[in-house]
């Protein structure tokens, strides 16, 4: 096992700086996901850490030590890749024995050969493949193909496993299976895992600690609580969330003596109109789909949205209503509803949230301005 920290670290491509200035500390025995949109240098990140692409700035090290030149075969790193990259003339059994073969070419062949026989049936039998391993890849589903992978990279016993998309290629199905798989062995094994995705259901499913790339910077490291809860800013927002956070860009020009700050259709309360106060012009409120309940419903709201409804999608429990805000029509607006609730196209709706639901970005650059934090109980709160 291994702590990996690094800093500063840096990569680039000719004039493109990839990876800007990264910070990372993963503890030992850690599962971090690094999650961001397709080309944000997750990859190379991973890639870096391998030592499968040179570092141009900065430094990687694992437990202390400066990693930067090392070779890759001298980082004890395992690679699990979305296409699985098995030997295709290869049964299950060499495919995972054959990463060990140097190992066996060093003392007695008999003894070396028993000691890889020992390993191949130890990790078979944690991944549940015994039964295939007189098959060749082109005979297994993509479930197994992709526990034959993860098997041969667990064979030489690693100390950091790094996971590029591992599961893109499976169906919807097979990709919940394996998830749960890869959760219950990370349990089981702990072994520190670097895991990049961009799909956000296994980032927040799998990691202790979520880091969220954008453009080749880390935007936030939390756990997947702290990034859905406290977004640090509004990409982050946005991009966590299915659908993601409604973010509403809006001069509030006027405020009420009662303590509301009103931007059209938006009317901030409390707390929240104070914080208005303080920076005052034009700000991005974010109010999850999910968060938005009939104003009645709420006990003490944080903001009030009038909303008008222009289509309805059912979804089994929930329905998501697609709309804008009513004043002006120029802001989309999405909200979460039960299935059971009363909702159609052309409907004008009020809406509320709690304070705690509610978040504000400048609306220059996107950062927070509104201070939340995780209560005892786990709930965001106002900090
Ligand atoms: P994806 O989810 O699509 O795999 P990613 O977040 O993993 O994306 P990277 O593969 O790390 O992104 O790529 C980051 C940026 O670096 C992209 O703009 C990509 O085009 C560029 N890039 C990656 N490898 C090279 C290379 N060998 N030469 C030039 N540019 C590269």
């Amino acid at each position: 096992m291994a702590n990996i920290k690094t800093v500063g670290l840096t990569k680039r491509f000719g004039a493109n700086t990839v990876v800007d200035e990264v910070d990372l500390e993963i503890r030992d025995g850690e599962f971090i996901v690094l999650l961001g949109p397709s080309g944000c240098g997750k990859t190379t990140v991973l890639r870096m850490i391998a030592g499968l692409e040179q570092i141009d700035g900065g430094q990687l090290m694992f437990d202390g030590n400066v990693m930067n030149s090392e070779p890759p075969d001298r980082r004890n790193v395992g690679m699990v890749f979305q296409n699985y990259a098995l030997y295709p003339h290869m049964t299950v059994e060499k495919n995972l024995s054959f990463g060990l073969e140097s190992a066996k070419r060093n003392g007695s062949r008999s003894e070396a050969k028993q000691g890889v026989r020992r390993k191949v049936e130890q990790i078979s039998k944690l991944l549940d493949i015994e039964h295939l391993l007189n098959h060749r890849p082109k005979q297994l589903s993509g479930g197994q193909r992709q526990r034959v992978a993860l098997g041969r990279a667990l064979i030489r016993q690693p100390s950091v496993f790094l996971m590029d998309e591992p599961l893109s290629n499976l169906d919807a199905n097979l990709r919940e299976k394996v998830r749960m798989e890869l959760a219950r062995l990370h349990e089981r094994l702990a072994i520190t895992t670097i895991f990049v995705t961009h799909d956000q259901v296994e980032a927040l499913t799998l990691a202790d600690r979520v880091v969220v790339m954008n453009g080749g910077r880390v935007l936030q490291v939390g756990t997947p609580k702290e990034i859905y809860d406290i977004p640090a800013d509004s990409f982050v927002a946005h991009f966590i969330g299915t659908p993601g956070m409604n973010l509403w860009t809006l001069p509030f020009s006027s405020l009420g003596g009662g303590g509301i700050g009103t931007g059209g259709s938006v009317a901030l309360v409390g707390e929240l109109a104070d914080v208005l106060c303080r920076v005052s012009g034009t700000v991005t409120v974010g109010v999850r789909p999910e968060h938005l309940e009939p104003f009645g419903a709420v006990q003490d709201p944080g903001v009030l949205v009038d909303f008008r409804v222009e289509m309805v999608e059912h979804l089994g429990s929930r329905q998501l209503a697609y709309g804008v805000l009513a004043d002006g029509g120029t802001h989309a607006a999405v909200v979460q509803f039960d299935a059971r609730f009363p909702c159609r196209r052309g409907d004008r709706l009020e809406l509320a949230s709690p304070a705690e639901h509610v978040h504000l970005f400048s609306a220059d650059g996107g950062r927070r301005i509104s201070n939340l934090k995780l209560g005892r109980d786990g709930a965001a709160v106002r900090a």
